[in-house]
């Protein structure tokens, strides 16, 4: 079997054109989404997604605000700036890039913003309200992995879904949406007895660890559908967490890296600032990009 791939980058370009054409409807009622992205230090990773956030952010037709503070500006002026961008009503979206510096605490930081300009869905309310099937902003990657999914698998009722790695960021709220649609969630992390076998299980398998080429292809169920979030540099360029050229020949769909889960991750960032931009002019959720 050769599995069909899953192509991130055209399903996130085919969101930012809804995108587009949804700000476009909102700019005849006189409204432009804002999105406020906040760079401290001169991480070089960080700098480049600043960058194609503003890019992408401009591109569909929002406003685009960019703060970038030198590494020593210290917490208090940082939650000045927060407080200021919370209630400033041209923004409808506070993104504060990590990770900051180590004089920072970081939950702190996040859990200054305005939930309802959560677009990251990292505030300790989303986190609670997703937990509890509440309505809530969902944290970029596990929402683009999960629309990857339902568009690839329809329901996800009842199948078994093994995330591996429990992070804030992605495993954790993968899992959470995993449940959230009826899938049957196991969370795999680095204290995990024999992963081998329980991978091997996996109708749905999330890899999101970090490691190139962690998951081997005889860890795969036949027939699954693997979903790689790794970003890993390789000698070979970006590699994901899933030994691809293997797995490729057991499952029956994969997401590439590049151009798999990564492009889904700022569309997604477009969606929530879209969806926060809706609730905060009393409109209904735009359709299909909440889950
Ligand atoms: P993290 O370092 O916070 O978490 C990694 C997780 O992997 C941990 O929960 C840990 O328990 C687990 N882990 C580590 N070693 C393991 C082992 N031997 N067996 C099983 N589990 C193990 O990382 P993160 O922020 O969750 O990101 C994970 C990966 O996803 C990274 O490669 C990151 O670059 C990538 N990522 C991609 C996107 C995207 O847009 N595609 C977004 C976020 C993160």
């Amino acid at each position: 079997m050769t599995a069909h791939l899953i192509d991130g980058k055209s399903f996130a370009a085919t969101l930012r054109d809804r995108i587009t054409a949804e700000v476009a409807a909102l700019a005849d009622r006189g409204i432009t989404p804002g999105l406020a992205v906040v760079l401290v230090g001169e991480d070089p990773a960080s700098q480049v997604y600043v960058r194609s956030k503003g890019r992408q952010t401009r591109e569909v037709g929002m406003n685009s605000y960019e703060h970038r503070l030198p590494a020593e500006t210290t917490e208090a002026d940082l939650l000045a700036l927060i407080a200021r961008l919370n209630t400033d009503p041209a923004v409808n979206g506070i993104l504060v890039q990590l990770p900051l510096p180590g004089h920072m605490n970081e939950a702190a930081i996040i859990n200054a913003i305005d939930p309802a300009k959560d677009v990251d869905g990292f505030h300790i309310l989303n986190a609670g309200r997703l937990a509890t099937g509440q309505k809530a902003m969902v944290p970029c990657t596990p929402l683009g992995c999960l629309m990857l999914l339902r568009d690839r698998l329809g329901s996800l009722s009842g199948r078994h879904a093994v995330v591996i790695g429990r992070s804030n960021i992605v495993g954790k709220p993968m899992a959470q949406l995993l449940l959230r649609d009826s899938a049957t969630v196991t969370i795999a992390h680095s204290r995990t007895r024999d992963l081998p076998v329980l991978c091997r299980q996996a109708d749905i398998l999330i890899a999101a660890v970090g490691r190139p080429h962690f998951i081997k292809g005889d860890w795969i169920k036949p027939g699954a559908t693997i979903i790689d979030v790794g970003i890993n540099r390789s000698d070979d360029g970006l590699v994901g967490d899933v030994d691809f050229a293997a797995a490729r020949n057991v499952a029956a769909a994969i997401t590439p890296v590049p151009g798999g889960v990564g492009p889904m991750t700022i569309a997604c960032l477009l969606a929530n600032t879209l969806t926060a931009t809706a609730r905060a002019n009393g409109l209904p959720d735009p359709e299909g990009l909440t889950p």
